[in-house]
């Protein structure tokens, strides 16, 4: 057990709420109870599953603003359609990841897609914010559409599982999101079983979310389904053991260390960058839907 990440705790969502009429979501995580242990991350949101009848409604989240980080919308079923005020679009489903960088400031919609609602379905996705050091807080806003095909699959030794890389890189091989600090996202998929040891350098801050089955961190500690094991930024390896089939969402990065001042949809470094924020958006200045 020699340079093993510290499990620090785990966590199990204790409510849900609607994002939207579109997204039934469980909080995972937030600044607001893991702070800079989690950081470069501020939020994991998890949506469904949930079967949605068929409907000429097109659910979603209507018209809203975010400056100074990033949103990631990974999707497991059912299919999402994204327009926002840099002109940018695009509908993604199952496997598929849209990498948006709010940066300095964007208005944008996040609904069911037309065909999907139509025909009704099981919607399961997870929404991550990724925080933006100060240094490029106010950088033009950029979007990237990850489809399921660029995004490569590593194979684990003995068929032990499969880690799809999404950003950053494991074994060598690169995930396709560009990210402005080291950030490190895989979808894991353990067989029944089976183990493997993960590996990342000193210092970056770990969360493990377990989306589907249950496994043991460090041959010590049980995460179930829908749970979050996060781990100290000390040492480099963890270790993963499936008590049964297990798919995690595995994030990791270097943490930014600077202050997070966070509220609703705008995260800044200080007080006033947030009145400017608010003042900005209410003046137009993130821009509007077409
Ligand atoms: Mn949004």
């Amino acid at each position: 057990m020699d340079n093993m990440k510290p499990m620090l705790q785990v966590y199990k969502p204790t409510s849900a709420h609607w994002v939207g009429d579109g997204f039934p979501v469980r909080n995972i995580f937030s600044d607001e109870n893991l702070g800079e242990a989690i950081s470069p991350f501020l939020l994991l949101d998890y949506a469904g599953p949930a079967e949605f009848p068929p409907s000429n409604r097109q659910r979603g989240v209507g018209e809203h603003p975010h400056r100074g980080f990033e949103t990631v919308t990974i999707v497991y079923q059912g299919e999402l359609v994204h327009r926002d005020s840099a002109g940018n679009h695009g509908t993604i489903g199952p496997g598929d990841v849209q990498w948006m960088t709010a940066a300095s400031g964007v208005v944008h919609e996040e609904k069911h897609e037309p065909g999907f609602a139509k025909r009704g379905g099981m919607l399961e996705m997870v929404q991550l914010w990724v925080n933006l050091p100060k240094a490029v807080k106010m950088a033009p806003p950029r979007y990237q559409t990850l489809l399921n095909e660029q995004i490569p699959v590593a194979y684990l030794a003995q068929g032990a599982g499969q880690v799809r890389v999404i950003a950053g890189e494991f074994h060598g091989l690169k995930g396709p999101a560009k990210t402005f600090t080291p950030i490190h996202v895989y979808d894991l998929h353990l067989t029944a079983d089976d183990h493997t040891e993960l590996s990342f350098p000193t210092g970056y801050n770990i969360g493990l979310f377990v989306r589907k089955g249950s496994v043991v961190v460090n041959q010590s500690y049980v995460v179930g389904e829908v749970e979050l094991a996060f781990c100290g930024a000390a040492g480099e390896r963890i270790n993963i053991q499936a008590k049964e089939e297990a798919t995690l969402l595995v994030l990791s990065g270097e943490p930014i260390n600077e202050p997070v001042v966070w509220r609703g949809p705008f995260v800044t470094n200080t007080e006033e960058e947030l009145v400017q924020a608010m003042a900005d958006y209410q003046a137009g200045r993130m821009g509007h839907l077409d």
